[in-house]
């Protein structure tokens, strides 16, 4: 079954004549990126030159994805519209909640006993809402959505940062917070501020041990976690057409690690060759036949410096593989420098385990080069030193590497499987010991590497790497070991070098049954009932946000001053938090407690300015907004950079922060404080972030005059009796504005639907 043809035929119905009507108005050639934003402007969006990075403009996206983790929250924020159905295809992906602890059969027999109500909660409103509902162990979000929904030149947008995979089919996949799903489902326009374009070319072709992963590691050392924000990364050149369609993919997902808008390739005939082997020959049909407007005009191609805001080369030729990390996926180091940088940087050589799979590299091309490595240690009497797990991404994937006899081999070396779930990528990996917290290393091959993402310790040193040298280096047990140059000794004391790594992009004998574990919504009479247990600790219906009452804020308690690092992950926290997704009030209480306290350089543990006490973040939060008066967030750069997660705005919200003022937002989690009704506020001069004392009360001012462009006058009081006033910057444009005093962007879709 191909899954809303339909709209995707209308879709390529009218694509030749709208971008016909683009070329008249904008009159220059065309990247393949503005192709297919002007081709999904809004009704009500007037069409002009837009400004890259600087114009607001309306979209309609042609479908909406969301996981389980972020599905419940934008399930309740939806049913709060007041709507009978979604306006575009919708999907729920049950992925995130799935321990990894005994083996894929019994994790997934106790996420059905210990997720049931959240499933039910889930299943039963997509039933409600015309929603197609996968179901636990169907497979992750991003390689379901790959298989079955994408198409190239189509525009969606997911609750989950790492939706820009779709990319890998030439689609503009974009992740975002729940409250912009909701406004896509309840069919308004969804607002971004038009990207600027990063334009990458790949010249050369890939060799030996290096993967479409290495090409991703290079450009987020190059980009570093800051460099693609704003931007959507549009790749090309002769280097581009030799990857397939899941090296796109892979490519375009972990771009979401450099901040990028999302990541797209060009239609070529790798994405032809993946539709029809995946079951949409008549996508692919329509796509070949529109192939001109699936790809940068030639002229783009020809002069890229001319087209695109940022442009730069990659030689895929001369590329060798990469590890990325600790702590952070844009720490790049090539393979031939990694004994250096273990030995300087002190990082625990022995690697415990290795880790493949997981939404980003589990495609039959990474499994079977993996399984070639396993398959040529075994034929050289090698053992392997670490441990070895492999996460499939979906029950698909699972199913054809079992057939294949992949899963066999990786077993035959002492590998484990996994449920096909988010499980160890999403600190959802009951890993043994791991509350001792002893310093040790692990390797995978998933996107994102931030202090206790998989396992909670926070002296697990995660490295990132392509699954071929994730495999080589769990059998060798050392991050030093390089595959290229190195032997190892086999189990009679002979030295044997570990041939380079082959694979098959396609199965040869096909895919299985796409669907298994979809549920069509049934919208039978009697299915229209949502289930939530009465008393629930996992779900809790929302209540409207209040209006903001057209005052300042004065002497505001400062809450948190956080220092260094503050991603999505040290906001809230995922791992053990993950079954309060659904619960906003009891899900608050993980609210900042990863963040560093800058004054005393510990988490969770910051000065309660009503009681003169060190007390935990969440608690003094709640003191301060129940004495009736909220209070207020500093940090540093990129703050909230990391994942999609909306709860790290809607927790400040229903605690009563009225304002975060950092030196620089990420674009996502910017977003989704302006759409729950927090201001996000820039300081103007950065080092003014200094000047925010412990026991400062705070003062943000002009609010009423708050209009896009406006500088925000804020005084801070001292405890001393002194008082200091810095500017902040904001980013709202008149639309957003109306969210902030509304209460939120969601007050405004229910008010009108009342
Ligand atoms: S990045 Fe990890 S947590 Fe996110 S969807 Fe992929 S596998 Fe799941």
């Amino acid at each position: 079954m191909i899954f809303d043809l339909e709209m995707i035929n209308a879709f390529y119905k009218d694509l030749s004549v709208k971008i016909a009507e683009l070329r008249k108005k904008l009159d220059h050639p065309l990247t393949l990126s503005e192709k297919i934003l002007y081709s999904h402007l809004y009704e009500n969006q007037r069409v002009s030159s837009f400004k890259h990075g600087v114009d607001y403009v309306d979209f309609a996206p042609d479908r909406v994805a969301m996981q389980d983790a972020t599905a419940q929250m934008a399930m309740l924020q939806f049913m709060m519209a007041g709507k009978d159905h979604t306006a575009v295809p919708t999907s729920v992906h049950c992925d995130h909640l799935i321990l990894a602890k005994s083996g894929a059969e019994e994790d997934l027999r106790s996420a059905g006993v210990t997720n049931k109500e959240v499933y039910d909660f889930l299943s039963s409103a997509c039933n409600k809402y015309n929603i197609g509902f996968w179901n636990p162990g169907a497979g992750i979000i991003h390689q379901i959505v790959l298989e079955n929904y994408a198409f190239p030149g189509g525009m969606m947008i997911g609750t989950d940062s790492h939706t820009p995979n779709a990319g890998g089919l030439g689609m503009i996949a974009i992740g975002v917070g729940g409250a912009d799903a909701v406004d896509v489902m309840a069919g308004t326009g969804w607002e971004l501020k038009f990207p600027k374009l990063i334009g990458i070319k790949l010249t050369g072709k890939l060799n030996g041990w290096t993967s479409a992963k290495d090409i991703i590691l290079k450009v987020t050392g190059l980009l570093t976690v800051k460099g693609g924000t704003g931007s959507i990364i549009e790749y090309f050149g002769e280097g581009a057409e030799y990857l397939s369609c899941t090296g796109k993919g892979t490519i375009c997902n972990m771009g979401a690690e450099t901040g990028a808008t999302c990541s797209i390739f060009a239609f070529d005939k790798s994405m032809h060759d993946y539709l029809k082997i995946t079951g949409r020959e008549d996508v692919a049909k329509l796509a070949e036949a529109n192939k001109n407007n699936l790809i940068s005009d030639p002229e783009v191609y020809k002069y890229p410096e001319k087209y695109y805001d940022q442009f730069f080369e990659i030689n895929l030729s001369e590329l060798e593989p990469y590890i990325n990390g600790p702590f952070t996926p844009d720490l790049a180091t090539p393979i031939s420098q990694m004994k250096e940088a273990v030995k300087k940087n002190g990082w625990p050589e022995d690697v415990e385990v290795g880790l493949i799979g997981s939404c980003t590299n589990s495609s039959y091309e990474d499994i079977s080069r993996a399984a070639s490595i396993v398959q040529n240690a075994l034929n050289e009497g090698l053992v392997a030193k670490s441990e070895f797990k492999i996460t499939p991404g979906s029950e698909q994937i699972r199913s054809i590497a079992e057939r294949d006899g992949f899963l066999d081999l990786f077993r035959k070396i002492g590998g484990e499987v996994f449920a096909n779930a988010c499980g160890p990528c999403i600190g959802q990996w009951a890993r043994k010991d791991a509350e001792s917290k002893k310093v040790n290393t692990i390797i995978h091959s998933f996107n994102r590497n931030f202090s206790k993402r998989t396992d909670g310790n926070p002296n697990t040193h995660a490295f990132v790497a392509s699954p071929e040298i994730v495999t080589a280096i769990a059998i060798s047990g050392k991050l030093t070991f390089n595959p290229i140059t190195d032997t190892l000794v086999n189990s009679e004391g002979v030295k044997v070098k570990l041939s380079e790594p082959t694979g098959i992009d396609l199965p040869p004998h096909g895919f299985g049954n796409i669907e298994k574990g979809y549920q069509k919504p049934s919208l039978k009479k009697g299915d229209e009932e949502i289930k939530i247990a009465d008393g629930s600790d996992r779900l809790q219906l929302l209540v409207p946000f209040e209006e903001w009452d057209g005052r300042d804020f004065l002497n505001l308690p400062l809450l948190i001053k956080a220092k260094g690092k503050c991603t999505t992950d040290h906001i809230s926290m995922a791992g053990f938090w993950l079954k309060y997704r659904g619960h906003l009030g009891n899900i608050s209480d993980n609210y900042m407690i990863g963040a560093v306290n800058y004054f005393n350089e510990q988490t969770n543990s910051v000065l309660n300015q009503l009681t003169g006490e060190y007390a935990q973040v969440p608690g003094v939060a709640r003191a301060y907004r129940d004495s009736g008066k909220g209070s207020i967030v500093v940090g540093e750069e990129n703050f909230g950079e990391g994942s999609s997660r909306e709860h790290a705005a809607m927790e400040p919200r229903y605690l009563g922060v009225k304002a975060v003022i950092v030196k620089s937002f990420a674009r996502i989690h910017e977003t989704n404080l302006k759409k729950q009704g927090v201001l996000p506020l820039t300081f103007v001069d950065k080092d003014d972030y200094n000047k925010v004392r412990e026991s400062d009360k705070i003062d943000i001012t002009d609010l009423k005059h708050l209009a896009p462009g406006s500088k925000i006058r804020i005084i801070l009081h001292h405890s001393d009796g002194k008082n200091e006033e810095i500017l902040a910057q904001h980013s709202y444009n008149e639309a957003q504005i109306a969210w902030f005093e509304a209460g939120s962007a969601l007050n405004i879709i229910r008010k009108s639907n009342q």
